[in-house]
């Protein structure tokens, strides 16, 4: 049986590189599901199109097929676009009393955000915030903000009939100053669709308080016409960031793409229903899961991958215990370490390596060194790699000119070697017991 079966994973493995063909069928299923996602026209081709160069060639995991390998591709490409900022929901506040903009169309969820997001920096940062209403159209949205205010416990600024939203902005800045306020936010009218009187009323506003954060507020919901409004608002008011609400409901926030692909604008918040506690700082992973909607399939692609790499290590494990460690085992911890962020990367993930990492940052061993010493390994043999012990001076000196090298290059390669072989051998002869004590000590 096993022998079949590993006759299986073999023939599995030899699946090789995506081709350009199963890229494309692939990807025509991808754009749909973008497409269906609300994620605008534009913005998909383009995306599609630039997945479409980075898959070709790209490696199939074994146990999964092409189609499934660029899905978790694209995937990831979604992720890496939609990731903005290292830290979305950090705001700037420093500097009391911090402006914050609030801009957006009307029903996006300005006012609602406001509070939100007031009662945020009041509970998570210890600020004093006060909030005051723009919106001179509708007293009725005046009165909202109020009464949001103190469900939340946080200020408002009192109301006064007949102020512009200008006079409001001054008197709200006057107000955080004299009382104390480490924020204060501003949170401005809207209209159904954009027009020129709303962006002049908002670039005024701006002018005279001049935000620390200006964020658009857009409901999650709108599809194609998200691109036009955060374009609109990001030319003319200059935004900090986007805030998509209303993802508590089935739409897929293919949005959030296309502002991000559009205006580079990074999404910082994600409102999640009416509540007051209904926010949370974005995550691209979680959007990015949404839009494409292929949960399954990446999931599945993700073990795939996970498994390999247990197999790989459970066969070095192996080696190890039984004291080989030859230079084709050297080369793939130099490629691993490579792959995952070089040597300081692995080092740090490694227990009980943090004294290795040191010595080896001392003696001046980088990535590019890891890239030399990959080359040396490749300038020998098949039979010098699997048994080192043959390197005699002449094979050196023809190892180290293949490698464009020096052979002291290679006595120093030779000596690590030496040393991890040495190491290994007493952390496989230890066991997974033993090789745990000692990380602990
Ligand atoms: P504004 O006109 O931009 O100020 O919008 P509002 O803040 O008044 O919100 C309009 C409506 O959307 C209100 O009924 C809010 O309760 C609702 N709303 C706002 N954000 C969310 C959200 O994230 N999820 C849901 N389900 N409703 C929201
Ligand atoms: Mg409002």
């Amino acid at each position: 049986l096993s022998e079949r079966l590993s006759g299986v994973l073999d023939r599995l493995t030899k699946q090789g590189a995506l081709s350009e063909e199963d890229v494309k069928t692939a990807l025509r299923e991808v754009r749909v599901a973008l497409l269906e996602a609300d994620v605008s026209l534009p913005v998909a081709r383009e995306f599609i199109k630039k997945v479409e160069k980075e898959a070709t060639g790209q490696a199939v995991t074994k146990s999964v097929t092409p189609g499934q390998q660029v899905v978790k591709i694209v995937h990831d490409a979604l992720i890496e676009t939609l990731r903005g900022s290292e830290d979305p929901g950090a705001l700037k506040i420093d500097n009391p009393p911090a402006p914050i903009l609030m801009v957006g169309l009307q029903g996006s969820g300005k006012t609602t955000t406001t509070a939100k997001l007031a009662k945020r920096l009041k509970e998570r940062d210890g600020k004093k915030v006060l909030m005051a209403s723009l919106d001179v159209n509708r007293p009725a949205a005046m009165e909202q903000l109020a009464i949001l205010g103190q469900q939340i416990g946080v200020d408002t600024l009192p109301i006064v009939k007949g102020e512009d939203p200008v006079a409001i902005a001054k008197r709200a800045k006057t107000q955080a100053s004299l009382g104390g306020y480490d924020v204060y936010m501003l949170d401005t009218a809207g209209r159904l669709h954009i027009d020129a009187d709303l962006i002049a009323q908002a670039a005024a506003v701006r002018d005279v308080a001049n935000p620390r954060e200006t964020l658009l507020v857009v409901d999650g919901l709108t599809g194609q016409d998200a691109v036009n409004v955060a374009t609109e608002f990001d030319d003319k008011i200059g935004v900090s960031g986007v805030v998509l609400t209303r993802m508590d409901g089935d739409g897929r926030g293919g949005a959030a793409l296309s502002m991000r692909a559009v205006t580079g604008k990074p999404i910082r918040f994600v409102g999640l229903g009416e509540k007051m506690d209904a926010i949370e700082t974005f995550e691209p992973e979680r959007i990015a899961g949404r839009i494409l909607g292929m949960g399954d399939i990446v999931a599945l692609v993700e073990k795939a991958q996970e498994t390999i790499e247990a197999e790989q290590a459970e066969r070095m494990m192996r080696r190890m215990q039984k004291g080989q460690f030859n230079m084709n085992d050297l080369r793939s911890q130099l490629e691993q370490m490579q792959k995952m962020g070089g040597m300081q990367g692995l080092m740090g993930m490694m227990p009980g390596m943090g004294k290795m990492a040191k010595q080896v940052q001392e003696s001046g061993f980088d990535d590019k060194m890891i890239l030399r010493q990959i080359a040396l390994i490749q300038s020998m043999t098949k039979k010098e790699r699997a048994n080192p012990a043959l390197l005699q001076a002449s094979r050196k000196k023809r190892i180290a000119r293949g490698a464009g090298q020096e052979v002291s290059d290679l006595n120093k390669l030779l000596k690590m070697h030496r040393q991890m072989a040495d190491m290994m051998k007493k952390m496989g002869k230890m066991g997974k017991g033993g090789m745990l004590k000692q990380a602990m000590s």
